[in-house]
């Protein structure tokens, strides 16, 4: 008897037909004897769409209140899933996040996890129930609703499979795996038996939306080996583990496309110490994540200044202006410009570490293309650059076929 914990995601729970499909699916592991937790997310399009009231009554709400509108997402899946096993004629139970004792700090809308205490699931299952636990939520010490960040229920089955030392992790979703490339815009994208963790992670924080990559390095810090698998097939999927030497023969595993980012350029920074370290620090203590950072000193006349151009996603673009608003009297910068009409294009392999080249190769298919770069970023194992949005696909699609076929 196993005990595995299975996560669907928006689309496989997106109509009670979905619905119904998973619980025929959990039923047949139920068969088996195998005792099941499944995670669930809201129904696809109800994340966004509840942002989307909130920030039509105020662009800018109290992230408390948004964790407990968006936890309601969930709230609703859990119970629609247990009537659904009911229907089968399975015991089944639902829980929250704070029922199912996940305790998190207090950064509302991008909590992290603290701990998990999942007594409660493990009496319900000793009880025999399909134990059903909402997604994406959790709750602080204080009884505060929280939410793990956009994509967040990965994260809920990677961290309640490594608390309850779970046999099996299976993240159910609307494709067959992991893919070089999003298969949804590279029609001839391969799907990967295995990746490893670090590659997974990075391809996820590279915009690859199929995990959340916060689960990612949770499943790596724990070691929960996972796959990624179709909930409307039976097809093997992609396993992610930690990397064996095999994996370095592969020089490029995948490419992904951010199109979640957003560019804050700061025009004339005088150039002196302590500057960067002001802007930088107000933006954090904001719980504003910046990504890329490039500064370029202008050596012209006058008096030492430098633009910083930095990227941060989207949903934080409103929070970084008015940070940045609130630094200009202090730091007597010049304009700031910001655009959301920007890509990020990564390439990512372990296999970058012993092969040479491998920039040039980007760089000249993308030349190819007529792409330009903005800005650079490169790690051990991965290659970003910012372009311009619209030429994004292009881009991803010669990129994919110079380093990975067509
Ligand atoms: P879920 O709702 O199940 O969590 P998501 O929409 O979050 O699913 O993630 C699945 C989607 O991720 C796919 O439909 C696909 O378009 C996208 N995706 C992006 N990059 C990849 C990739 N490399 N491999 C597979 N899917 C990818
Ligand atoms: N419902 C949340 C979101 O849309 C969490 C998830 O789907 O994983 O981001
Ligand atoms: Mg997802």
């Amino acid at each position: 008897m196993a005990l595995i914990v299975q996560k669907y995601g928006g689309t496989s729970v997106g109509s009670p037909d979905r619905i119904k499909n998973v619980a025929a699916r959990v039923a047949k592991y139920h068969a088996k004897g195998d005792k099941i937790v499944v995670v669930v997310s809201a129904m696809s399009g109800v994340t966004d769409n509840l942002i989307k009231l909130a920030k039509e009554i105020m662009p800018l709400p109290s992230e408390r209140e948004m964790d407990v509108l968006l936890a309601t997402g969930e709230q609703t899946t859990i119970a629609l899933a247990a009537i659904a096993l009911h229907s089968l004629g399975i015991p089944a139970v639902s829980m929250t996040g704070a029922q199912a004792g996940i305790v998190t700090d207090g950064v509302h809308t991008k909590a992290k996890i603290h701990n998990i205490t999942p007594k409660k699931v493990h009496d319900m299952l000793n009880q025999g129930k399909v134990v059903i636990v909402a997604g994406f939520q959790g709750q602080t010490p204080e009884g505060q609703i929280t939410t793990l960040g956009r994509g967040g229920s990965d994260l809920t089955a990677i961290a309640l499979a490594a608390a309850l030392k779970a046999d099996l992790c299976q993240i159910y979703t609307d494709v067959d795996g992991v893919y070089t490339t999003d298969p949804r815009i590279v029609p001839n994208a391969k799907k990967l038996a295995e990746i490893s963790y670090d590659e997974m992670l990075e391809l996820a924080s590279l915009g690859a939306k199929v995990m959340q990559s916060r689960s990612v390095e949770f499943a790596k810090k724990f070691g929960v080996v996972f796959e990624v698998r179709s909930s409307l097939n039976e097809n093997p999927g992609t396993i992610v583990k930690e990397e064996t030497k095999s994996m370095e023969g592969v020089v490029v595993r995948g490419v992904a496309l951010d199109k979640n980012q957003a560019k804050v350029t700061l025009v004339a920074v005088p150039d002196k110490p302590g500057v960067a370290a002001r802007i930088f620090k107000a933006l954090g203590d904001a719980t504003v994540n910046v990504d890329m950072i490039v500064q370029n000193i202008s050596h012209g006349t006058g008096t030492r200044a430098t633009d910083l151009s930095f990227t941060v996603e989207k949903a934080d673009l409103l929070k970084a202006q008015k940070v940045i608003e609130d630094l200009k009297k202090e730091i007597a910068f010049g304009d700031v410009i910001t655009t959301e009409k920007i890509g990020k294009l990564s390439i990512v392999g372990v296999g970058m570490k012993s092969h040479t080249g491998v920039a040039g190769k980007m760089f000249e298919t993308l030349a190819n293309e007529g792409v330009n770069i903005d800005m650079i970023s490169t790690s051990e194992i991965k290659i970003s650059v910012v372009i311009d949005l619209a030429k994004g696909e292009a881009a991803m699609k010669a990129v994919h076929a110079a380093f990975l076929g067509s």
